[in-house]
């Protein structure tokens, strides 16, 4: 696999699995990327667990991840947990807070869909319901970025990836997103860059399912002055049904691939050849 990077510093990478489900070859692929891309520029591969999800939570899992890197032959640093760093989510919301960057949602799902929300990059795009009337005190809210605000404030911006090439921020398709969650100090985007300014990490590589979501990461990164990485998005594996592979019914987990004794080098070796053949 080639190196993505330019810039003269060895690029520091992670993998950053939620101990909330088994890792399957779609996890694979994704921490061989993000560690062969640091190995190739005499880097550093993180791993990083992203334990905040509460009940769904499941600690033992993450001793199971460690295992499978092993497996894998990926060696790895490990950086705190997600789960250690609620107070600085927390300060980075009341930051944005404070500046009318966000406002609280108290909208459920269904209510989202009721009021006609138009699909979006990553799911509904959220109609603006809750900007338009004051709170209810007596449900419990999530606090959206206002992006129309927060683009006011950065101004155009632009992100690089190192298989698409130079991207303009573009949130239209992403509307007010959820930084803080009801249940949960944190959503996705603002704890992972958090997450990944306080790991020093430098290429941010993920599936390419995640693309849309660096419009996003880059636009807080902006916000809240926080260090600008560069992104790989790697295609996804697909099965032959042309369907998510990590997502396939009955695709066994590399645990049990491992306790089967499969060879955990080979498996990564072949995906490796896979990838390349995707054009990576
Ligand atoms: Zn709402």
């Amino acid at each position: 696999m080639a190196a993505a990077m330019d810039g003269p510093s060895p690029p520091v990478t992670r993998f950053a699995p939620s101990p909330n489900g088994r890792l399957h070859m779609g996890h694979a692929l994704s921490a061989i990327v993000a560690h062969d891309l640091a190995a190739a520029g005499g880097g550093r591969f993180l791993l990083r667990i992203e334990d905040i999800d509460g009940p769904r939570s499941r600690p033992e899992l993450a001793e199971e991840f460690r295992a499978d890197l092993a497996w894998l032959g990926l060696a790895f640093e490990e950086v705190p947990a997600q789960s250690t760093r609620l107070a600085t989510y927390a300060a980075a919301a009341a930051s944005l807070r404070a500046r009318g960057l966000l406002y609280p949602c108290t909208c459920t799902r269904r209510e989202i869909e009721e009021a006609g929300a138009r699909p979006g990059l990553e799911g509904l795009i959220y109609p603006g319901t809750c900007k338009r009337r004051p709170p209810d005190p007596d449900r419990p809210a999530a606090w959206r970025l206002d992006a129309n605000k927060a683009l006011a404030e950065t101004g155009p911006l632009v992100w690089e990836d190192a298989l698409a090439g130079r991207q303009a921020v573009d949130l239209a398709g992403l509307g007010d997103v959820v930084l803080v969650r009801k249940d949960l100090p944190a959503s996705y985007h603002l704890a992972v860059t958090l997450d990944d300014a306080a790991d020093g990490v430098t290429l941010v590589t993920r599936g390419a399912d995640l693309f849309a979501a660096s419009h996003i990461h880059r636009t807080l990164q902006s916000l809240l002055g926080l260090p600008v990485p560069r992104w790989h998005h790697h295609p996804l594996l697909l099965g032959p049904d042309g369907e998510k592979l990590a997502k396939r019914r009955g695709s066994p987990a590399l645990a049990e691939r491992r306790a089967a004794g499969e060879d955990g080098a080979m498996l990564a070796q072949q995906l490796r050849l896979q990838q390349l053949s995707l054009g990576t």
